[in-house]
């Protein structure tokens, strides 16, 4: 049996502050603990700021965490520690400054402020936060980020667009940010705007040719970087796109926000749904509600404007049933959706002709997933607000 969060509180309750010299679990520090497929985040309030301290905690919380890995013969893959009110213990370096020669925050520098603290989605302003998620690469994950964040934007919504994808990121080509730099003002990272779209991608903070590879700890950083030292201002949503497949991002996320939910993109093949699955069962495990399952690539309209069905029609909208998910709806192969997004102009997917043979069938899958997108967050945020006691005194 994988290994819980009720494991590692257990595992913890060994960890003693090192300056009270108490377990961290009978003081109350240990305030969220989660684990995932061998991933494991643990947020941590100490009474001192002191960094020898905080390095100190995080070197006996790994190694507990090792050992009771280890004794259960499991995979260990990395261990994030996040210090409440606090400075980050987590220290980033980038690769190299960014090409065009712009003075980024450096990675690893603190926000003025520590963001957040009061927002119901962690990040001041922002009403929504909606993680983008797939099994895995190809599926088009980054193309419907993108273009959901577009259709929301072009419904009138207040909307900004994290590339998340901190291995590989896809945002400065699919929003065209080539030849634009990125901006500090007061210690806060400006985003992009394009497209009716705030953005911020890593991608535009270092070097574009060199591979970016982060261990867990820096990954976190990194990420935590660009979701709390971005001004985004108010926002309806914050649309993250996420890495393909499980791993510590998504876990980084749900340390630092409160997400409204998530949404699967997932093509018809049947290895393609396997792996969705796997990403469906990580954000259950992670307490993040699934919004809904796109079905990308679910047909193609060739020229003499038949459909034909290539990679097997419906299968995500089979797996979104048997799951019990919402099914957002289907976008077909599209030689145009592949085009604009090749030359960063997601606002061409919305013209009246956008889809070349298929007429405006790319407009109006597009507008129907954010319809239906905005029709989820409705509901849960409706539930939510059912399930939330509230004090009446006459
Ligand atoms: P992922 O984020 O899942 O790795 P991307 O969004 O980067 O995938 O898409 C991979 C490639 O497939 C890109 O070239 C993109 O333009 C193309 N693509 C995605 N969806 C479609 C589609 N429905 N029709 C045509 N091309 C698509």
């Amino acid at each position: 049996m994988s290994i819980s969060k009720d494991d590692i509180l257990t595992a913890l309750t060994r960890v003693e502050d090192p300056e009270l010299r108490r377990p961290l679990t009978a003081l109350g520090a240990v305030r969220k603990a989660t684990a995932c497929d061998g991933y494991v985040g643990l947020t941590i309030a100490l009474a001192s700021n002191d960094p020898n301290s905080q390095r100190e905690v995080r070197a006996r919380l790994e190694a507990a965490v090792r050992s009771l890995f280890a004794s259960r013969d499991e995979e260990f893959k990395s261990l994030s520690v996040e210090f409440e009110g606090a400075s980050a213990g987590t220290k980033v370096q980038a690769n190299a400054p960014s090409a065009q020669g712009h003075s980024p925050i450096p990675l690893g520098q603190k926000a003025a402020t520590d963001a957040g603290q009061d927002s119901p989605s962690g990040i001041p302003g922002v009403r929504h936060v909606i993680a983008v998620g797939a099994g895995k690469g190809g599926v088009g994950k980054s193309t419907i980020a993108v273009n959901l964040a577009v259709a929301l934007a072009r419904k009138g919504h207040a909307v900004g667009l994290m590339d998340g994808d901190i291995y590989g990121p896809s945002v400065p080509t699919l929003m065209g940010l080539d030849g634009y730099d990125a901006l500090v003002r007061e210690n806060m990272l400006q985003p992009f705007y394009l497209h009716g779209v705030k953005a911020m991608t890593i991608g535009k903070l270092v070097d574009p040719d060199k591979p970016l590879i982060w261990r867990g700890p820096m990954a976190h950083g990194a990420f935590r970087q660009l979701v709390q030292q971005t001004e985004w201002g108010e926002l309806d949503y914050l649309v993250i796109d996420l890495p393909p497949g499980t791993g510590d991002v998504p876990l980084t996320m749900t340390q630092l926000l409160k997400l409204t939910g998530a949404v699967i993109v997932c093509t018809p093949q049947k290895v393609a749904q396997d792996d969705a699955v796997r990403a469906v069962k990580m954000f259950q495990q992670l307490g993040v509600d699934v919004l809904g399952v796109v079905e990308n690539m679910s047909y193609f309209i060739g020229d003499d404007g038949k459909e034909y069905d290539l990679f097997g029609r419906g299968g995500a909208e089979m797996m979104a049933q048997r799951l019990a998910l919402p099914f957002l709806g289907r976008v077909p192969i599209n030689t145009a959706l592949r085009r604009n997004s090749d030359a960063g102009d997601p606002t061409g997917n919305f013209e009246p002709t956008a889809g070349d043979s298929s007429g405006d069938a790319l407009k109006r899958s597009l507008e129907t997933l954010a319809q239906n997108l905005e029709n989820q967050v409705a509901l849960v945020s409706m539930k939510r607000a059912a399930s939330t006691p509230k004090l009446t005194i006459s």
